[in-house]
């Protein structure tokens, strides 16, 4: 069951279909996948390949998914992504929160592509969430809030600040995207790094809300990135600071999904 599309959420989707696992996913999102939409997983957009894959069971607000013998309820929960699921086990009150948060962190958005209100409204999901009052809080990154409670409100902080702050969120937005970046090739030669930046749309768009060349955002984005060790020169490379796996380079020779082999209609 993937929460939304980005690609460590569904980079794994092919090799489990293969194996003969089904794949459940929002509705709308199942929709674009099915007809191969160039704006499907963000894939192209962010330049994080994503293997063809189908939705096999498409999941709206409010549906119960059987998973092994639990209920769980499907919310709605957009804002990281205007698809974005959390996944509601009310007997156990466990809850699902893919990347609209994390212990330490709340999930980035994307005013360029989705909106100047996508912060507000991931602020508001957030709401409707913790008001849940979940027992168990399931990120889909890093260690289990040890307090759901104290999680949200720093997440709700967060949040608002995004709301209050729109340059601080794509500024945020595009230091999640260009580690990332960083993560999946294992780092990218120094002297390349800038005409790579130069040629993504995230930045280009980015760029233009922030009122900055291209250029000279991509400049400032390596240089603050570098000076607050988010990023490091090793070998003539910038890596991503943080612990990570790069991801094998085969996995990233995948056709974007506009290019994805035809599918099946969804039932
Ligand atoms: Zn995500």
């Amino acid at each position: 069951m993937n929460t939304h599309w980005h690609s460590d959420h569904v980079g794994g989707n092919a090799l489990l279909q293969a194996m003969g696992a089904g794949i459940a996913a929002g509705a709308p999102d199942a929709q674009a996948v099915a007809r191969r939409d160039a704006g499907c997983c963000v894939a192209e957009y962010l330049d994080q390949p994503v293997s063809p894959y189908t939705v096999d069971v498409p999941l709206d607000e409010g549906q119960i998914l059987r998973l092994g013998d639990a209920d769980w309820e499907v919310v709605h929960t957009p804002g990281h992504t205007p698809g974005h699921l959390a996944l509601w086990l009310p007997e156990e009150r466990l809850l699902v929160v893919g990347d609209a948060l994390s212990d330490y962190d709340v999930g980035w958005v994307n005013l360029a592509l989705d909106g100047p209100d996508a912060a507000a409204i991931a602020l508001a999901s957030l709401q409707r969430m913790a008001d849940l009052a979940p027992r168990v809080l399931l990120p889909s990154h890093g260690p289990l809030p040890a307090d759901p409670g104290a999680a949200f409100a720093a997440a709700l902080r967060r949040a608002q600040r995004l709301v209050d702050d729109p340059a601080g969120a794509v500024w945020y937005g595009a230091r999640r995207i260009f580690a990332f970046a960083l993560m999946i090739r294992d780092g990218i030669p120094a002297d390349e790094v800038e005409p790579y930046l130069h040629a993504r749309a995230w930045l280009t768009d980015a760029a233009r809300l922030l009122g900055r060349t291209p250029e000279a955002l991509a400049a400032e984005l390596v240089d603050t990135m570098l000076r607050s060790g988010a990023v490091v020169l090793r070998d003539g490379r910038l890596h991503a600071a943080a612990e990570h796996t790069p991801v094998t380079a085969e996995s990233l020779r995948v056709p974007f999904p506009h290019a994805w082999p035809a599918a099946a209609p969804i039932r």
